[in-house]
């Protein structure tokens, strides 16, 4: 809620603050259990910064996080620890996020043990065994070492070693990205399947946009540091409400043939989050920015839409009569 990561400019002859990255600026949502919200966006939005605030891996300059009805950001390392064994993360790299000195067994013994998990030495050897289930590897592979792994399969073991921790949460911070288109269809249907056995909440990080729609419930759109749009996955792909997520979705290949979008170009370059526009931070590159665009900040509006509720998306727009907004001319929504 309200999540703002302000980094520090060091430099000047006195090696002062010269200024801040403003990478998240204030920022909310929420995610249900057993279900996976995106959050989706070009690389430099803040969304990688996002998933690292949920995870506590550092301290956020303003906004709170909350677990299960109980802020995380405040608490002191000891009160913290609990709480980390319930939000786990599977990273990008599964070739450098895993120790290549460890056996596959004792990378997953390692949270096991951390969190004190195991009743004793057996307890911990069948919690090893059924993740190797989980995961669809084979149990006897849990004495190779990583580099005897295919990059899929490491994934696997990465996703193996967020699970053995019982998380309630996981954050994938763009977990199929470097992996081969076809192996990336595969660790996808794995995601979805555990979320689905495990009832696990799930922050899915990601630039592709084709992926997030095969695998969603939400999305959240970020541009520069903000949210722009949040609606149900549906809603979002059919209609978007923000010229930004329009653009984005343009350059998305359809399934169907002869009913491909017209994709949209933003002219210039996402701007430096250091020195954001004012008013609305996409008016230097929106195609539709008019005056008040680049005075005023637009807001977050719950927006009613014949396909779902819980639709929101920051433009001024949507305060237009229909007539005059483009997005609802174009989608007829
Ligand atoms: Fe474009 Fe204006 Fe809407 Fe921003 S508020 S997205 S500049 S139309
Ligand atoms: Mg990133």
């Amino acid at each position: 809620t309200g999540l703002k990561k302000h980094f520090p400019l060091k430099g000047g002859l006195l090696g002062g603050t010269t200024g801040y990255v403003y990478a998240v600026d204030g920022v909310s949502f929420h995610i249900s259990r057993g279900e996976t919200l995106s959050l989706v966006g070009e690389s430099g939005c803040g969304k990688s910064t996002v998933g690292k605030a949920v995870l506590r891996l550092f301290d956020i300059t303003d906004g709170q996080v909350v677990l299960d009805g109980k802020r995380i950001d405040d608490l002191s390392p000891a009160a913290l620890r609990p709480m980390r064994r319930r939000v786990q993360v599977v990273f990008q790299d599964p070739f450098s996020s895993l120790n290549p000195r460890m056996r596959v067994r004792d990378i997953l013994a390692e949270p096991i043990r951390n969190f004190g998990l195991a009743r004793d030495s057996k307890d911990l050897d069948e919690r090893v065994a059924k993740l190797m289930d989980t995961v669809r590897l084979p149990r006897d592979a849990v004495n190779r070492w990583p580099h005897e792994f295919s990059g899929g399969q490491r994934q696997r073991i990465g996703i193996a070693r967020a699970l053995a921790a019982e998380p309630d949460l996981i954050v994938c911070d763009e977990a199929v990205s470097a992996l081969d288109v076809s192996v990336k269809a595969q660790i996808v249907n794995l995601l979805q399947d555990l979320q689905t056995e495990l009832g696990l909440a799930m922050l899915f990080i990601s630039h592709d946009l084709a992926i997030v729609e095969h695998m969603t419930h939400r999305v959240a759109v970020m541009y520069l540091g903000k949210i722009v749009e949040v609606a149900p996955k549906r809603g979002l792909f059919a209609a978007p409400k923000h010229p930004y997520t329009e653009a984005l979705l343009s350059a998305v290949p359809v399934p169907t043939p002869g009913a491909a979008r017209t994709r949209i170009i933003l002219k210039g370059d996402v701007p430096s989050p250091i020195n954001p526009p004012k008013g609305c931070r996409f008016h230097t590159r929106c195609p539709y920015a008019f005056d008040r665009c680049r005075m005023e900040e637009p807001k977050l509006n719950h927006l009613a839409t014949a396909l779902d509720a819980g639709h929101v998306a920051a433009c001024h727009l949507h305060d237009r009569p229909e007539a005059e907004n483009p997005l609802a001319v174009a989608k007829g929504a």
